[in-house]
């Protein structure tokens, strides 16, 4: 068997095209403009790019983005004082605080300042824990888009097996809630877990979101299964240079499962997407309005 590839890349310009068309009718409506404020401490060349990339699209749907870039040596107050600022701000409907930040600043700290009606990211305990409690909350980016990549294969997920590879705060967990909400039964694995490849063996969904290239191998994989490879991991390419691969060691699982996302061009292209999702979920909230037809 030869995969479907899920082509992540074409998802994700058709959810900015959905996006972009439902800010011009809440704009036309209401006179509101969504607007997304992202946070950038430092000059970490990896972070610099998902930033420009984040203010491209955000225009480019149509939403007001608005860019704060502050040195490495930032003090803790100072930052907390622009989130506070962003929080006040009427403009600003999300704020997004790039992560990973310098070690002298307190990340949970700074999470846990941003008014959680803003918070796109999904990060902040109130809509974690929301999350968690099977409540309406903003959820965190890529494991929204892991959902909506599996659901263009599988219109539902009721009752199918899924297990997640993972359990950070930023992908495995809340990957965890939303497919429970999706009514899928959920394994969730991580560096302790046992006999990951037999654990493997009875899903109908795999999600690998680990960061370690190429673990998830083709003799672990149910025949027909859908793989969801969230991971992004550099290695060094025969000229000298870096290629990017995945979680899961794709040439061997594509002949086996059902479909299977591609890196680059799968998750990783869904993230923004639904970044800008939030923001206009947000922004709707915020002003009383009803949810977006997205
Ligand atoms: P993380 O915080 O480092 O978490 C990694 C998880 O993998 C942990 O829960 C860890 O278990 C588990 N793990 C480590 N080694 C394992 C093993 N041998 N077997 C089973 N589980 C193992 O990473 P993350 O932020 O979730 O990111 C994961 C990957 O996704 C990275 O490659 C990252 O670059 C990528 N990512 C991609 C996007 C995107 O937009 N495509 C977004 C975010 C992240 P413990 O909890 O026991 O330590």
């Amino acid at each position: 068997m030869t995969a479907r590839i899920i082509d992540g890349k074409r998802i994700a310009a058709e959810l900015r095209a959905r996006v972009a068309d439902e800010v011009v009718r809440v704009q036309r409506e209401n006179g509101l403009t969504p607007g997304l404020a992202v946070v950038l401490v430092g000059s970490d060349p990896a972070s610099q790019v998902y930033v420009r990339s984040k203010h491209k699209q955000t225009q480019e749907a149509g939403m007001a983005s608005f860019e704060h870039v502050l040195p490495a040596d930032v003090t803790q107050s100072d930052l907390l004082a622009l989130i506070a600022r962003l929080n006040r701000d009427p403009l600003v409907h999300g704020i997004l605080v790039q992560l990973p930040l310098p070690k002298s600043l307190d990340t949970e700290a700074v999470i846990n300042a941003i008014d959680p009606a803003k918070d796109v990211d999904g990060l902040h305990p109130n809509n974690a824990g929301r999350l968690a409690g099977g409540y309406a909350a903003l959820a965190p980016c890529t494991p929204l888009g892991c959902i909506l990549l599996t659901k263009s294969v599988h219109s539902s997920l009721e009752g199918m097996n899924a297990i997640v590879i993972g359990r950070s705060n930023l992908v495995g967990r809340p990957l965890l809630q939303l497919l429970l909400n999706e009514n899928a039964t959920v394994t969730i694995a991580h560096s302790r877990s046992r006999e990951l490849p037999l654990l493997c063996a009875r899903a109908d969904l795999v999600y690998a979101a680990v960061g370690r290239a190429e673990m998830v191998r083709g003799d672990w994989i149910k025949p027909g299964s859908t793989v969801i490879d969230v991971g992004i991991n550099r290695l060094p390419a025969v000229d000298g240079k870096t290629r990017l691969v995945g979680d899961v060691a794709f040439a061997e699982v594509s002949q086996v499962a059902g479909a299977i996302t591609p890196v680059p061009g799968g998750v990783g292209q869904m993230t923004v997407a639904c970044l800008l999702v939030n923001t206009l979920r947000a922004a709707c909230a915020i002003h009383g309005l009803p949810k977006p037809a997205v």
